[in-house]
């Protein structure tokens, strides 16, 4: 069949998601993220406190590809969009003419794939929750909601928390255009003084309440070499 699958949803969106490609739901209703996806896409969406109506929601390729196998090499999406007979320049191109119809004020990289396509790399892993720039827009990759039914990129099913925190991250990004790192004030401490210093400031700064702080651990071979902690006061 591979029947066209538009983009859907509110052309004036603050918030613009992207996917990779309809698949056999998709194209019996001839909308995007309507199958096992899109159904966990809705959840995360209500859980972070999203109105899908309000959003646009589109895919990189809009026709159907081959999904990718369950166990074997991966074969990347460009690939399985030639084999489909889609032409992965021209699909860009028309995503690009797209965005710059909503004008969104944040996009949505749900998967590789979709994050290839704005920036050239499909690794989610090591961007995934990152606000990046990319053709004039605040993006923010995160799994794809297919990742959490098939372990697709290695997928798991907590990850459902983290696309909703990603989601979330997304929705107080939405409000604005401009790209406005998160303030950050790094001290190293390589002293016992200075990592006083730190728990001083810390317990300052909490002024009598009870604090959240985070605590990470880097070990070479078991030992640790970097211990870091935060707090967010
Ligand atoms: N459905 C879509 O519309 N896009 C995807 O990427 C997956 C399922």
């Amino acid at each position: 069949m591979n029947k066209y699958i538009p983009g859907l949803g509110n052309p004036s969106a603050n918030i613009l998601f992207v996917g990779e490609a309809p698949s056999y739901e998709e194209e019996a209703a001839g909308k995007p993220f309507v199958g096992p996806a899109g159904r966990v896409f809705d959840d995360c969406l209500k859980n972070a406190g999203i109105k899908r109506d309000a959003c646009w929601v589109t895919n990189v390729f809009k026709k159907m590809i081959m999904p990718q196998a369950k166990s074997g090499k991966k074969i990347p999406a460009t690939i399985r969009a030639q084999q489909a007979g889609l032409d992965v320049n021209e699909s860009i191109t028309e995503l690009r003419t797209e965005i710059d119809e909503i004008r969104p004020n944040v996009i949505v990289a749900l998967g590789g794939t979709a994050l290839w396509a704005l920036r050239g790399t499909d690794k989610i892993l090591p961007w995934r929750g990152s606000i990046l720039p990319a053709w004039n827009y605040k993006i923010i990759p995160t799994f794809h909601p297919a990742a959490i039914i098939h372990g697709e990129e290695g997928g798991l099913y907590w990850w459902k928390y983290i696309i909703e925190f990603d989601f979330k991250r997304a929705l107080s990004q939405s409000k604005f255009r401009e790209i406005v790192p998160p303030y950050r004030n790094l001290q190293v401490c390589r002293t016992s003084a200075q990592l006083q210093d730190f728990y001083n400031r810390a317990k300052q700064r909490a002024n009598g309440k009870r604090i959240k702080l985070a605590v990470d651990i880097e070990a070479i071979r078991c030992v640790p070499v970097c211990i870091s902690l935060s707090f967010d006061r």
